[in-house]
């Protein structure tokens, strides 16, 4: 394994100002994310990224590079001087990691430095002629090669790679402005959180928990949900919300088939408090459209009503099994499948309404006071804060 790594980054349509914030963004949080992992020095040179080991393990830094957003693929690169005998020297050197009997490969070389002497196809052929000639019985296959040696010759050196890894993509956490993601216990929010941060949110976190209907256990479910999420998205604010006498009174006061929709515009109002007292300018739900009684179309427009802030569902148009696939993929599974109950489960009515209507939901709260309940829960809630500040 080699411990120089070249990263590139995507996401066309970047120019001017914005380019730089995003590069800088994304260096800072590379340099942050590495910063536990290994000693690492993380620069850029002519627009080009690179992550050198110094001291630590290549194989985790390059492990937690592709969980980075905003990272498109990395290269662990061999640097070569700009002369084309050191070129051939340090292409011989990495290809015989890669070479074998039989093996079908190309050279392809890319010059972005046109004061280099020989044109692109030549550096490809005299490395090439080179490795046919140092390592046993290759065959040079340019349409369907199973490996390929990049050589890159840029303004002072030249760099070789045969490796390309992808990236998760997506632009760098913290580029895009603060969302409060409703995070359950469950496997779907911790997806929709994961997305979130796909597309350079920063992120904090309400949870909603009924104490003592709900245990301590699931609510240590959500700390460590939370935890895994700072790993792709740095520091994570949990704002934990008393939940329980709102809970009771729904229970007490207003028709058991509405209770799920009831929960739901309850937890929205006090999420968009949060927000906006936090300064975050959307909320991000774990919805996915049809999945249950609550997310049907006519539950989440009832549902929505409550707020006339943004509501982010990244899961709206994925299946149950892609969702599950994605929670697996970011490690959050595990943690969202162990058996302990949240508040929505513990009140779930027998048969909760599919399509409910405004006005009927609206004429059932009003024996509630909504403003005191609201004003009692955040008084009472209370924040973690998890990761470091990416
Ligand atoms: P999840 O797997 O995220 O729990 P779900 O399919 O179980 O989702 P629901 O329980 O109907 O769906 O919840 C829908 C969304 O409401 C969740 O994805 C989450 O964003 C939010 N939510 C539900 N319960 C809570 C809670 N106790 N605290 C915070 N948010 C919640
Ligand atoms: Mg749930």
């Amino acid at each position: 394994m080699k411990e120089l790594y070249l990263v590139r980054y995507g996401e066309i349509g970047l120019k001017g100002k914005n380019r730089k914030f995003f590069e800088n963004r994304l260096t800072a949080n590379i340099k942050r994310t590495l910063q536990t992992v290994a000693r690492c020095k993380v620069y850029q040179t002519h627009s080009r990224n690179f992550v050198a080991v110094l001291d630590g393990d290549p194989a985790e830094v390059l492990n937690r590079l592709t969980q980075i957003f905003g990272i498109v693929s990395i290269s662990p690169v061999a640097i070569a001087s700009l002369e084309l005998e050191a070129i051939k020297l340090v292409a011989l050197r990495e290809f015989a990691a890669v070479a074998r009997p039989g093996l079908r490969f190309k050279v392809e070389t890319r010059r972005a430095n046109k004061q280099f002497p020989l044109k692109s196809p030549e550096v490809s052929r005299e490395v090439g002629a080179y490795l046919l000639a140092g390592l046993a019985d290759l065959v040079v296959d340019v349409r369907t090669p199973e490996a390929v040696l990049e050589v890159e010759i840029r303004e002072n050196d030249a760099y070789l790679y045969t490796q390309t890894i992808p990236g998760p993509g997506g632009l760098p956490v913290g580029v895009a402005g603060k969302g409060l993601l409703l995070l359950s216990g469950g496997i779907d929010s911790p997806v929709a959180g994961w997305l979130a941060l796909k597309r350079g949110v920063t992120l904090e976190a309400v949870h909603f928990y009924s104490h003592p209907f709900t245990s301590e256990r699931a609510k240590e479910k959500v700390f460590d949900l939370c935890r895994e999420l700072t790993r792709f998205g740095g520091k994570i604010k949990l704002h934990l919300v008393h939940f329980t006498e709102i809970q009771t009174e729904l229970r007490l006061k207003t028709p058991e088939r509405l209770t799920i929709t009831l929960m739901r515009r309850m937890m929205l109002r006090i999420a968009e408090r949060l927000a906006e007292k936090q300064g975050a300018l959307a909320l991000i739900t774990g919805e996915s459209l049809g999945q249950v009684a609550s997310q049907t179309m006519e539950s989440i427009n009832v549902i929505e009503r409550v707020t006339t802030m943004p509501v982010f569902r990244p899961l709206i148009a994925l299946d149950k099994t892609e969702i599950v696939t994605l929670a697996q993929r970011i490690g959050t599974y595990p943690i969202s499948i162990r058996p302990y109950e949240d508040c929505c489960t513990i009140f779930l009515p027998e048969f909760p309404v599919t399509r409910p209507q405004l006005a009927e939901v609206e004429a059932a709260e009003a024996v509630l006071e909504i403003e005191a309940l609201i004003a009692n829960s955040l008084a009472k809630t209370e924040t973690i804060q998890y990761g470091s500040a990416l």
